[in-house]
C-alpha cells in the first residue's frame, strides 16, 4: 500500500494498493489477448476511438487538473495545460492510423511493399514530475499504431494515470487495451522489462534507472525509448534583449519548481553584461509567486516530497547564493527559488541535475567559450540561446549537443514536433510526426509476378 500525499499540505489524500507481480503478469496476459483484436480494428475505427478518448479527457479537464494540483503540487495553470496536452496528443495521434502507410519499392520480378507492423504489448514507465503528459506521449502513439499498453505511474503520483485509464474505458477502449498498474519500480517496472511478452519499453525518468532498464532490455533485444535527465544551458550573449532574457529566465528553470528535465538550470552570461543581467534577474526572481498551487495566481508550487526538498537543499548548502525568491512557511514541501553563483564548471550544483528551483550562473567570454561550457556535461536535452545575431543563433544551435533548443525563447515541448535527448539524456524521440515509428517494426514483403 502506498500513501499518496498532497505536497502542498503534507496530508494523505489516497492509499493505493501496489500491484503484486502475479497481477502484473495477469494484466500483461490480458494485454496480449487484447492485442489480437486491437491490431485488427479498422484504422478509421481505431482513430475514432482515440478521438473519443480525447473528447472524454477534454470533458474532464478541470477534474484532472484539480487532481494533479493535489497529487503533484502543480500550479492550476500548469495542470490545465497538462490535461489539455493529453487531449491534444490523443487527437494528434488519432490522425495516424489511416496514414500509417508503407512504401512500394521498385524491384525486378515482382512487387515489393513495406508495412509498419505494431509491436505487441508496450510497457510505459512514467516519472512523478509530469505524470499526465509523459504518460500520454507513450500511450497515445503506441495505441494509434495498434499496440496495447500497460503503464506504470510513479509511486508518488499515480492518481491522474488511474483516472485516465477509467476515462479510456468510458470512451470505449476495449478491456486490456490500456491498463494502468500502480506500484513499485523494482516490482512492476522491472517486470515490464523482464516479461517476454512486453515488446517495448518507453521509459522516462532518471539516467540511473534508465541505464539499468537499457541493460535489462538488452537481454531480450527489447525495443526501448529513453527520456532521461538534463542539465540544460540558457546562453545569454551581450547583444541579446537583456530585459526579455532576464524576465523569462526564472520561468525557464523554476517552472514546476524546477522539477523539469528541460529546466535551464545553467545560466551562461557573456562577461560584459554579467552584472547588468544579474541586476535585471533579481527582481524577476523575487516577484515569482510561490504559493498554494490551487490559486489562479500561483506561478510555482511545492516540491514533490520531503526527500526531494532535502536533496535540493544539499546542493545549496555551502554554495554561493546570489539571491532567492520567497515561499510559504508551514506545512508543505516548499523551497524558495534560488540563484547560485558558480565558481567554476567543477561545482557540484553546476554539474549535477538538482531537479529543484535552483539555477547556477557562470560568465563566459566568447561564442566558442559558450559552446564549450554548454557542452561540458554528460546530458543533452534542451537549452536556450539569446542573441540578436541570426548567424550566431544558428551556429550555436547547431554546435550545442542537445535535442531541443530554442532561440530568444524557452519553448521545448510541442506535441507535433520531436522531443528527446542527446548523449545521456536519452535514446529515441517522442512526439511529432515520426514518434509513431518507434512503436512499429518495418516489414518488407516481396510478391513474385513470375508466371
Ligand atoms: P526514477 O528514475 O526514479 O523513476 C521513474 C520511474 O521508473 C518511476 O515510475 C519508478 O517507479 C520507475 N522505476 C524505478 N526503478 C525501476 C526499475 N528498477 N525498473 C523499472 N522501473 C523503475 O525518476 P523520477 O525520480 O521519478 O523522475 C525524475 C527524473 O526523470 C529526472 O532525472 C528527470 O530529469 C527525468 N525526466 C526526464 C524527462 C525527459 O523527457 N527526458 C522528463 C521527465 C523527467
Amino acid at each position: 500500500m502506498t500513501r499518496v500525499l498532497d505536497p502542498a499540505s503534507e496530508s494523505v489524500i489516497a492509499e493505493i494498493a501496489d500491484t503484486p507481480v502475479g497481477e502484473v503478469d495477469a494484466a500483461i496476459g490480458r494485454a496480449v489477448a487484447a492485442y489480437e483484436t486491437w491490431r485488427a480494428v479498422a484504422p478509421g475505427d481505431r482513430a475514432r476511438l482515440l478521438r473519443r478518448f480525447a473528447a472524454v479527457v477534454d470533458a474532464h479537464l478541470e477534474e484532472l487538473a484539480a487532481l494533479e494540483v493535489r497529487n503533484a503540487g502543480h500550479t492550476i495553470g500548469n495542470a490545465r495545460w497538462e490535461a489539455g496536452n493529453v487531449r491534444d496528443v490523443l487527437d494528434y495521434y488519432a490522425g495516424a492510423p489511416e496514414r500509417l502507410t508503407g512504401r512500394q519499392i521498385p524491384v525486378p520480378g515482382g512487387l515489393d511493399v513495406t508495412f509498419h507492423e505494431p509491436l505487441g504489448v508496450v510497457g510505459v514507465i512514467v516519472p512523478w514530475n509530469f505524470p499526465m503528459p509523459i504518460a500520454a506521449w507513450g500511450f497515445a502513439p503506441a495505441l494509434a499504431a495498434g499496440n496495447t499498453v500497460v503503464l506504470k505511474p510513479a509511486e508518488l503520483t499515480p492518481l491522474t494515470a488511474l483516472r485516465l485509464a477509467e476515462l479510456g474505458r468510458e470512451a470505449g477502449l476495449p478491456e486490456g487495451v490500456f491498463t494502468v498498474l500502480p506500484g513499485r519500480g523494482a516490482v512492476v517496472g522491472e517486470r515490464f522489462v523482464t516479461h517476454p511478452a512486453v515488446r517495448k519499453i518507453c521509459f522516462t525518468g532518471s539516467t540511473e534507472v534508465g541505464t539499468r532498464i537499457m541493460a535489462g532490455c538488452a537481454a531480450q533485444v527489447k525495443r526501448l525509448t529513453l527520456e532521461l535527465g538534463g542539465k540544460s544551458a540558457n546562453i545569454v550573449f551581450a547583444d541579446a534583449d537583456l530585459e526579455q532574457a532576464a524576465a523569462t529566465a526564472p520561468y525557464a528553470v523554476f517552472d514546476n519548481a524546477g522539477q523539469d528535465c528541460c529546466a535551464r538550470s545553467r545560466l551562461l552570461v557573456q562577461r560584459p553584461v554579467y552584472d547588468r543581467f544579474l541586476e535585471l534577474l533579481e527582481p524577476a526572481v523575487r516577484a515569482l509567486r510561490v504559493e498554494d498551487p490551487a490559486r489562479e495566481t500561483a506561478e510555482m508550487g511545492p516540491l514533490i516530497s520531503a526527500g526531494q526538498r532535502d536533496r535540493v537543499a544539499g546542493y545549496v548548502d555551502g554554495a554561493k547564493t546570489a539571491f532567492t525568491g520567497s515561499c510559504p512557511d508551514g506545512p508543505g514541501f516548499w523551497y524558495a527559488p534560488t540563484v547560485l553563483l558558480a565558481d567554476s564548471p567543477a561545482d557540484r550544483h553546476w554539474r549535477e541535475e538538482v531537479f529543484g528551483p535552483v539555477v547556477s550562473v557562470l560568465p563566459f567570454d566568447d561564442e566558442s567559450d559558450a559552446v564549450r561550457l554548454a557542452n561540458d556535461t554528460e546530458y543533452g536535452l534542451s537549452g536556450s540561446i539569446w542573441t540578436r545575431d541570426v548567424g550566431r543563433a544558428l551556429r550555436v544551435a547547431r554546435a550545442v549537443e542537445s535535442g531541443n533548443l530554442s532561440v530568444n525563447s524557452h519553448s521545448s515541448v510541442r506535441y507535433w514536433t520531436p522531443f528527446g535527448g542527446m548523449k545521456r539524456s536519452g535514446l529515441g524521440r517522442e512526439l511529432g510526426p515520426d514518434a509513431l515509428h518507434a512503436f512499429t517494426d518495418v516489414k518488407n514483403v516481396f510478391i513474385s509476378t513470375k508466371e
